[in-house]
């Protein structure tokens, strides 16, 4: 998996930076987590193509959405056929209409507007998507991706057993017990290890740190985090629903996760990454990173 920062100002864009877009790719699967203006241009500048699968909106501030007309009108330019999914909260399906149809139109390929709650929002056999409410504004959420968790074929067990090697491993791997030569059954428990957990990737969007954010970001092997403001400007992250450098590394400590990206900062902080970085540290011991645009990881 592939995790790239393709917008990372909070608010506005800058001369520099963009306004709020990752880009994921998951076993193949390119997927947007917000769309902030010219997020397209910016996916070509990092290597990512605008081509993606489908798009995850985190809540309707123009700072995570207003790059969806342009991501349309792009792909139409490149002769998309395939359909594009649009995933948005529930109570946000007609103002994301309104959004296509306001700003460009549909386009000839097929556009999907599906709302999410707490349904997984897309679902496959290698991960999920899911959302997790946040309390930032009306219809605000979070999404987490987890990679289905793992189960190890013990060929030295099957072999122990009397399990000939061939198809009948594929079947206990698939989930269905197999009989031996000599009558004994052999269920898939048996020759599987226990479940390793899969990776985690959690974008909170904007938000409060909340028990329910540090929940929900329980165990991340990479939380990406809001921190908008620097500590000293506390109260001002308090009343705008933003958060600290200094909270995002708490969150990151009391989550347990391993690795901590700080995004949406505020343009009177840029150049102070460093000083971002520095505050979230006290409280988290993983690797921090103020994240800029084009910064991208291998997990
Ligand atoms: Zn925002």
């Amino acid at each position: 998996m592939r995790v790239t920062a393709v917008g990372t100002s909070g608010g506005v864009p800058t001369p520099q930076y963009g306004t709020s877009c990752l880009h994921l790719n998951a076993f193949g699967d390119e997927i947007l987590l917000d769309c902030g203006e010219g997020s397209a241009q910016r996916l070509m500048r990092y290597d990512a193509s605008p081509d993606v699968d489908a798009v995850v909106l985190t809540h309707f501030h123009a700072d995570h959405t207003l790059g969806i007309p342009g991501l349309l009108q792009a792909l139409e330019m490149n002769e998309r056929e395939r359909p594009l999914d649009i995933h948005v909260p529930k109570g946000r399906t007609e103002r994301a209409r309104r959004l296509i149809e306001g700003a460009y139109g549909w386009p000839s390929y097929t556009v999907a507007v599906r709302g999410y709650d707490d349904d997984p929002v897309i679902q496959t056999d290698r991960y999920s998507v899911r959302a997790f409410e946040t309390p930032y504004t009306e219809y605000s959420y979070g999404i987490c991706l987890r990679e289905a968790d793992e189960r190890t074929f013990l060929v030295e067990r099957a072999q122990a057993l009397g399990v000939d090697p061939g198809p009948e491993y594929g079947k206990l791997q698939d989930g269905q017990s197999v009989e031996t030569d000599d009558g004994t059954v052999v269920e898939p428990d048996d020759v599987l290890s226990d479940p390793e957990p899969g990776r985690k990737i959690v974008y909170t969007g904007d938000t409060r740190p909340t028990p329910g954010v540090i929940d929900a970001a329980s165990n991340s092997t990479l939380l990406i985090y809001n921190a908008m403001f620097a500590d000293d400007r506390s109260e001002r992250a308090h009343a705008t629903g933003h958060s600290t450098a200094g909270e995002a590394g708490r969150v990151a400590s009391e989550s347990e996760s391993e690795r901590l990206w700080l995004t949406h900062i505020s343009p009177r902080h840029e150049g102070e990454e460093d000083r971002l970085e520095a505050e979230a540290g006290e409280s988290f011991e993983g690797t921090v990173t103020a994240v800029r645009d084009g910064d991208s990881i291998a997990l």
